[in-house]
């Protein structure tokens, strides 16, 4: 499954951004952060005990399902009382939730992780980004495996030549993107997609903000998809 993947900011930062704050709510997510222990129930309870120690009021937390997504409105009311008795809601989720509580509430947010990109756990505890969203995908040509995102230099056309025995020269603790690519193609019987030269990447492909509308009627009507 693919997440948001957070760590949390140095608690430092975290009591800084709260100055001026005497009271607390605390609000966690139960989908990506609770998966790598960033803002799940133990690590808002944990967070609970150091604003205390640090002389904050906490009036109260709570783990959302998915902070990301349009239930959570509807689920922030089941604590109206607590949130309204804070000064500032301390946010425990990915960026995508900070953002969706913020629109929802009309008090000071403040992130307590960073969120470092979207990936994929490929191992228990081992997270690793796998798309950098850059518009023009060319999975098609890589067998499915992405040089954007995996290799260090983000070479479409690979690979560079400090690639050794298949490890990357800039973390030889790391598999060359590249070499992964090639033995993909090879079981796949596609090894010609190797020489397939790929343009430079155009950065501006979707400028930011990225904004895209689709139209009405190439939307099923049931997909629940809004603009
Ligand atoms: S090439 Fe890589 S970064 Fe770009 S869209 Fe495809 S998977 Fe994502
Ligand atoms: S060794 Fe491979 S993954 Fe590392 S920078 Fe070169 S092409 Fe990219």
């Amino acid at each position: 499954m693919i997440r948001s993947i957070t760590q949390q900011k140095p608690m430092a930062e975290i009591i800084g951004h709260c100055e001026g704050a005497s009271k607390v709510f605390i609000v966690g997510c139960g989908t990506c952060t609770t998966l790598t222990r960033t803002g799940g129930q133990p690590e808002v309870v944990k967070m609970a005990d150091r604003l205390r120690e640090a002389n904050k009021e906490v009036t109260g937390w709570m783990v959302l399902p998915v902070a990301c997504d349009e239930l959570t409105s509807e689920a922030l009311e089941e604590n109206r009382d607590a949130i309204a008795g804070a000064d500032t809601l301390l946010i425990m989720t990915c960026a995508f939730g900070v953002q969706t509580i913020a629109m929802h509430i009309d008090k000071p947010v403040v992130p307590a992780l960073d969120t470092l990109f979207i990936g994929k756990e490929k191992a228990p505890g081992l997270f690793g980004e796998i798309c950098v969203q850059c518009g023009e995908c060319v999975l098609a040509d890589t067998g499915g495996i992405c040089p954007v995102a995996g290799c260090h230099k983000g070479m479409v056309n690979g690979p560079c030549g400090g690639t050794n025995k298949g490890k990357c020269e800039i973390d030889s603790n790391k598999d060359c993107v590249w070499t992964l690519i090639y033995e993909k193609l090879e079981k796949l019987g596609r090894l010609d997609r190797m020489r397939a030269y790929q343009p430079p990447k155009n950065y501006h492909v979707e400028p930011r903000p990225g904004r895209i509308i689709i139209p009405f009627d190439a939307r099923s009507e049931d997909d629940g998809t809004k603009l």
